[in-house]
């Protein structure tokens, strides 16, 4: 078969950039060798995708070269995203922080992006694994052996995505492709992910699972202000997993309980108003019983407000603002929304996406060095970099 575009991985990134080239007049065929197409869209924002953020630019985003992804968020921005989903009659609401979610199921979006697939003329092929990629000589372009046979074409698009959930179907094979041609990846690792904990305060934290708060947390400079989840293994909740994008082994994370707050001088307010009681008891009105009861036992325990010490309100202060820990370990690609790292930018035109190395050759989506936070906007680079490549290839 031959076409004028082939795109590997239907996934956000893939669909996006096969409809637009499909409406260019492009012929397009879209190959992924897993028995469904967009599995993580589905999967997205707890069933109801989080699709874009109203508010995105380039410091949301980590990479190597912080530049690359400027001119593909500029060309294609959160607002045409939400003009085509408005187009489809796809209702949804703004979360938190500018995060829009499907009011329904994320499956809208697959649906959306399937049904613009199907009006620019776009072949998608599902269980098909592609077995050896090879450059044609002449004119150019590539001929790819296949599991439903071989296909030829002028432009090849790597959409193939990262390698979060190797369940869902994620795989290196978008890196493979990068080393065949001579481009150059950059280290990978999960990120968005949550934490593992093994030292002394695991049994504790353990103890704490499912219990949820909202808190200020930081590695280096980089701070989030969101809900943190204490888990079986260790620590999780959007404020982790925002500050897994800036972790590297061995660094502590400082933890604010009671951002808004100043302990100290609560319990001072509390014993000049001649409040009574134990400071659990107090506590327990602004912050979750059982971490309350938990915390105090790890530092000073629960007394008459009045009995505290200067020093131990010392201790209690750090305990609640400034509680240091160091993770022994991320979760892994197991349960990591993305992969950090991939495919160096330097390689590929911000322009086109094409490699400079390897005209006709292009990669979009996750498997290039450039990852988002969390809250719409890795959704936001797949479509971003999917349309800009459908202009070109
Ligand atoms: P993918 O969407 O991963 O698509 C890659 C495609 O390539 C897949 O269909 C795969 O089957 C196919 N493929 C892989 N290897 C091969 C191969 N060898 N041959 C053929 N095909 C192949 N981001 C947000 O912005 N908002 C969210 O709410 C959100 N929620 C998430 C929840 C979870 C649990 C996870 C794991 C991720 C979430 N993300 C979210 C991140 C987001 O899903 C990804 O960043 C985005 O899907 C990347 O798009 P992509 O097209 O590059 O890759």
């Amino acid at each position: 078969m031959k076409v004028d575009c082939i795109v590997i991985g239907a996934g956000a990134a893939g669909l996006m950039c096969a409809a637009t080239a499909g409406y260019r007049g492009r012929s397009v065929a879209v190959l992924d060798h897993a028995n469904k197409v967009g599995k993580k869209i589905l999967m997205s924002g707890g069933g109801r995708c989080n699709f874009t953020n109203f508010s995105v630019d380039a410091t949301n985003y980590l990479s190597r070269n912080p530049h690359f992804c400027k001119s593909a968020l500029s060309r294609y921005r959160p607002q045409d995203f939400i003009e085509l989903v408005d187009r489809h009659g796809i209702n949804y609401h703004e979360k938190t922080k500018g995060q829009l979610f499907c009011d329904h199921k994320s499956s809208d979006i697959l649906q959306m992006l399937l049904t613009e697939c199907d009006y620019a003329g776009v072949e998608i092929s599902t269980h098909c694994t592609v077995v050896k990629i090879e450059q044609e000589q002449g004119d150019g372009g590539f001929r790819l052996r296949t599991s439903l046979g071989d296909y030829r074409c002028q432009s090849l698009v790597v959409a193939t995505g990262g390698l979060s959930i190797p369940t869902m179907g994620a795989t290196g094979f978008g890196y493979e492709v990068a080393g065949q041609f001579g481009i150059q990846c950059l280290p990978r690792w999960a990120s968005l992910v949550p934490f593992t904990i093994t030292d002394k305060w695991q049994p504790v934290i353990s103890a704490l699972a499912g219990v949820s708060l909202d808190v200020v947390a930081g590695v280096g400079d980089q701070q989030f202000s969101d809900p943190l989840l204490f888990t079986h293994r260790g620590l999780s909740g959007p404020a982790m997993l925002q500050i897994s994008n800036y972790w590297q082994p061995g660094a502590p994370l400082t933890i604010d309980f009671l951002p808004g707050h100043n302990l100290a001088a609560l319990i001072t307010e509390w014993r000049s108003s001649g409040q009574k009681g134990e400071l659990k008891t107090l506590l327990s009105a602004i912050l979750p019983k059982r971490f309350v009861q938990a915390w105090l036992e790890q530092s000073v325990g629960s007394r008459q407000v009045q009995q505290y010490s200067d020093a131990e309100l010392d201790i209690l202060q750090s305990q609640f603002h400034r509680w240091t820990i160091t993770p022994s370990g991320t979760e892994g690609y197991r349960t990591a929304e993305v992969t950090m790292g991939g495919v160096n930018t330097d390689e590929v035109s911000s322009k086109t996406f094409e490699a400079k190395k390897v005209p006709g050759l292009y990669f979009v989506g996750e498997v290039l060095d450039v990852t988002g936070w969390l809250g719409g906007y890795n959704f936001q680079w797949a479509w971003a970099s999917g349309f800009c490549a459908g202009q070109y290839v």
